[in-house]
């Protein structure tokens, strides 16, 4: 389970959507309620919405003509100079009606508000990189880096592709430029998307190791939920004894048992990530059935399959 204070506070901000709708509703509702005319029609609708009801569990013909009462009630209300759409909640939502939930499963909107508290968290820049308002000019080969920028678009419009993408190229290479740009197109496509620096990644395994109550999980749980996890510049982190190589390792497992997907930046070459988190890692990260790899090095697009 995804960190609950997370779903809990998306959870809140939809909840008080739905509050605030229904309470909006419910003053106009109130206020045509004074009117004896409406409050009587109000009556007949609700007994005959239920005589109805209890005739069709009978077999029976429905007795009462509801249309036309609730013709009627448009009609006081017209009169009453309140608009008939106010006295009924209209919520932000359409799918859940504010709720979160359909089916017992998290909806669009709930994932949504989680993105964007992850977003927060994320530290992802605040002006919003995206695939359409990339500006190519910056870059010092703008051909090879449109070249790149298509082939990584496409990783994230089609469901089934390669499992991870790993990015290799130096700082300044704009690694991180055009994962922030994966990350929002992402976004925009109502997945859980989380984006870390290999850095505070580590940060979170090291606190999962040395927890030992039942807060334990919610320092992976950021890492193992989203289906889309984004770790920038790996190989920048400490190397903590029994917690780099294995947390990462064991994060990497789960995701990809899970099929979900994972994007990594990093400074090092093949050879160094090998060297630096082993075999079970490298054949992992590197192999050709899971991962695009991608050099990104002076925009200069070497595509390995
Ligand atoms: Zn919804």
């Amino acid at each position: 389970m995804l960190n609950k204070e997370i779903v809990d506070l998306a959870l809140n901000k939809i909840k008080t959507r739905r509050l605030d709708s229904e309470a909006l509703a419910y003053s106009f509702f109130e206020k045509a309620m004074q009117n004896d005319e409406f409050k009587e029609n109000f009556k007949q609708i609700k007994h005959a919405e239920i005589q109805n009801a209890k005739s069709e569990a009978y077999g029976e013909k429905p007795q009462y003509d509801i249309k036309k009462l609730q013709q009627k009630q448009d009609e006081i209300l017209k009169k009453l100079k309140i608009d008939k759409k106010s006295i009924t909640p209209h919520y932000t939502c359409k799918k859940c009606n504010d709720i979160g939930y359909v089916d017992g499963k998290m909806c669009s909107c709930l994932k949504h508000e989680i993105n964007l508290i992850l977003y927060e968290k994320s530290g992802l820049s605040k002006d919003i990189r995206c695939f359409d308002k990339c500006d190519f000019s910056i870059f010092d080969n703008p051909e090879n880096t449109k070249k790149l920028y298509t082939v990584l678009k496409n990783w994230c419009d089609k469901e089934n592709n390669y499992t991870n993408v790993i990015l290799i190229g130096k700082t300044g290479a704009g690694k991180t430029y055009v994962m922030e740009c994966m990350a929002n197109d992402l976004i925009q496509k109502e997945t859980l998307v989380y984006f870390t620096s290999a850095f505070e990644l580590n940060q979170n395994l090291l606190k999962y190791h040395t927890t030992f109550d039942q807060t334990k999980g919610q320092f992976i749980a950021m890492l193992l939920e989203p289906d889309y996890l984004f770790i920038d510049d790996l190989g920048t982190e400490p190397m903590l004894k029994n917690v780099t190589v294995e947390g990462l390792y064991n994060v990497l497992s789960e995701r990809m048992r899970e099929g979900k997907k994972t994007v990594i930046s990093t400074n090092l070459t093949p050879q160094q990530i090998q060297d630096y988190y082993g075999d079970r890692i490298f054949s992992r990260l590197l192999s050709q059935n899971n991962s695009l790899v991608l050099n990104v090095e002076n925009s200069d697009l070497r595509l390995k399959k």
